[in-house]
């Protein structure tokens, strides 16, 4: 564990998020995505804050595990886990903790659905299903959805509780990708197709982040958003114009300076003994690699009150190293500040890293401590 490097969430800035995803989306409840560890802020005091706070009812998990830790941390808290990817529903003793947690698994094969229809412990427990609609990943073929409806109707299943798909492409345009117009398409012809067999839809959902922020999937009853709810765009460099989304990230990763050092131009520091590109100051900061602060920052552009750094050399196992104009006023014991609450800065930092937000968020490790405040 650490002392000095930190990961601040602020969770009013979640607050703020979750206000502006509603004036995107008013008549749309929100299932917020908190799978791997809410990407990576902390599963159980983001959800108990959006739930208890925020009044968000229905949160999304990728595994049983994760739906575990929150039905087991929140006990009192009346609210819906859905459990996305990772099901297991063949295993007996996860089968039986859906049914008595009232934890759903969101079907996504042919296979899922048969067992779950012969399974006695779920004989009267809501069915989700999630499509393939060009994903092609997980889902139900949308070819098989006539399979589907026999199925239902054969296990004298009348009601699906909540119909999803999911888009592959929701970083790009939602009106010029073609296979963001093709799920759209296919997503509507799924609702009709069960609604002409007789089984009633009562949820349905298509709506990740990127979508959102175009305002697509915006009249269904749900969306599901993850990304925008922790602050930054889910679109691709190059396309915010298309945005309508402006969150503020809900974290701050901050540390301290070690130590500084006076280098000449050339002169060879850290592991490798790279040569600095410039005379200046090295701060040498208490992150590296096994905080989750990738090697891939090299070169990455920091900032320090008014000034600007680069990280150079190698990035360490626990620390990294700064480089400074020579007449720099960092010092040792300063705190320094990866990233705040500036979303563009956040972006930048992940596309010179060749990353994306969602993985710069998840690989935070357990040995940065995530510290919640609430003004
Ligand atoms: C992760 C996930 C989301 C949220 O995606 P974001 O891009 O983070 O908004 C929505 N739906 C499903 C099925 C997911 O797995």
């Amino acid at each position: 564990m650490r002392k000095g490097s930190q990961l601040v969430v602020d969770l009013n800035i979640l607050g703020e998020n979750y206000s502006k995803v509603k004036d995107l989306a008013p008549n749309s409840d929100v299932l917020f995505m908190v799978k791997a560890d809410a990407y990576g802020h902390g599963l159980v005091p983001v959800s108990s804050y959006a739930h208890k706070e925020l009044g968000i009812k229905d949160f999304g998990c990728a595994s049983v595990g994760e739906a575990m830790a929150l039905r087991s941390q929140l006990k009192d808290e009346k609210f819906e886990i859905y459990v996305f990817s990772d099901t297991q529903l063949e295993l007996t003793e996860f089968s039986q903790y859906y049914v008595n947690h009232r934890v759903k698994p969101v079907l996504k094969t042919l296979q899922d659905l048969d067992f779950f229809l012969n399974c006695d412990d779920f004989k009267f427990f809501p069915i989700c299903l999630k499509f393939n609609t060009g994903m092609n990943r997980l889902g139900i073929d949308f070819d098989k959805r006539e399979q589907v409806i026999d199925l239902l109707k054969k296990h004298g299943r009348s009601e699906v509780h909540h119909l999803m798909t999911h888009f592959a492409c929701a970083s790009q345009s939602m009106n010029k990708n073609k296979r963001n117009i093709k799920a759209r398409e296919e997503f509507n012809i799924l609702k009709e197709d069960f609604r002409n067999a007789g089984i009633s839809v009562e949820y349905t959902s298509i709506a990740n982040s990127g979508a959102i922020e175009q305002k697509v999937g915006l009249d269904e009853s749900h969306i599901r958003p993850g990304l925008m709810m922790y602050g930054p765009s889910s679109l691709n460099p190059g396309l915010e114009q298309l945005s309508h989304y402006n969150g503020r990230l809900i974290s701050r990763l901050e540390t301290y300076v070690i130590n500084t050092f006076e280098v000449e131009q050339g002169q060879p520091i850290g592991y490798g003994a790279t040569p600095v590109p410039h005379a200046g100051v090295v701060a040498v900061i208490a992150l590296g690699y096994g905080d989750g602060f990738p090697t891939r920052f090299r070169g990455a552009k920091l900032r320090f009150q008014e000034e600007i750094g680069v990280v150079s050399g190698r990035v360490n196992m626990d620390m990294s190293s700064v480089l400074f104009d020579k007449n720099s006023k960092i010092k040792g014991g300063d705190k320094f500040t990866v990233w705040d609450q500036d979303t563009e800065f956040y972006k930048q930092l992940c596309t010179h890293a060749q990353s994306i937000p969602y993985e710069i968020f998840c690989q935070i490790t357990p040995r940065v401590p995530r510290i919640y405040s609430l003004k």
